[in-house]
């Protein structure tokens, strides 16, 4: 079964509902390829307006959700509740989680698991900082992060991996397709020999930092890059070049 591409926009702590309804604007009136699954994720307090106000083939994604349903938990979202109000997917263990906000690899492996059981779709974000890339650590990171998850998830169908080299995000430094292909091809690979060959063949493996509407398309054609989780570009209109990048 051939991957289909996918393409995430990711907003961040991003947007108000004016600067919101003109990406959807733009999204909603571009010509989008129908081969491409393009998930986009706004900040919590405007899911509900973007569900609403984006094309029906556009899916929407929380960035973040709790590891249990709900509770005492001050402060926090449940996957539940994104399903409650129509949302599809959610972006799990992005590396401002891991790193800002000190999400742990365990916890994050949780928190997979919780939202899969919830019935969300999930995008398993995995990457090394710069410094473990200079000693050789890239790997042994990825591996370990993956490996994190392996623990709590029984059903990859829902599952989305997403590389995102650290160094990479928000830096303007691309992966070039050879470094982004590389470390794809490792992490297809390891699930191969930890999950199954089957898991290994049909999970997507988006890639993400400082994709743009220049570099999309060189990167798409790399054998195992099947979609991109794209930051600061999704907030201009060139996110509809990227999402066309496979076309
Ligand atoms: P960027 O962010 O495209 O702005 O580098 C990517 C991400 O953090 O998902």
């Amino acid at each position: 079964m051939p991957r289909k591409f996918i393409v995430g926009g990711n907003f961040k702590l991003n947007g108000s509902q004016s600067s919101l309804k003109s990406l959807v604007d733009n999204l909603n009136q571009g010509n989008l390829s129908t081969d491409v699954e393009i998930v986009v994720s706004p900040p919590f307090i405007y899911l509900d307006q973007v569900r609403k106000s984006v094309r029906k083939d556009v899916a929407v994604a929380g960035q973040n959700c709790f590891s249990k349903g709900s509770g005492a938990y001050t402060g926090e979202v449940a996957a539940e509740m994104l399903k409650d109000i129509g949302i599809d997917w959610v972006i799990l263990g992005h590396s401002e989680r891991r790193e800002i906000f000190k999400e742990t690899d365990d916890e994050i492996g949780q928190k997979v698991a919780h939202a899969l059981e919830a019935g969300l779709k999930v995008m398993f974000c995995v990457g090394e900082t710069l410094e473990q890339r200079e000693a050789n650590k890239t790997e042994e990171t990825v591996f370990r992060q993956l490996a994190a998850g392996v623990k709590y998830i029984k059903d990859w169908t829902n599952v989305v991996v997403a590389y995102e080299p650290v160094w990479a995000i928000g830096t303007g430094k691309v992966a070039t397709p050879n470094q982004a292909q590389e470390v794809h091809k490792s992490i297809r690979g390891w699930l191969k020999e930890n999950v199954s060959a089957k898991v290994a063949d049909e999970t997507r493996i988006m890639y993400g930092g400082s994709v743009n509407g220049g570099n999309a398309a060189t990167l798409a054609q790399e054998e195992d890059v099947d979609g991109f989780l794209v930051g600061g570009a999704s907030l201009k209109p060139e996110f509809v070049t990227i999402c066309n990048a496979k076309a």
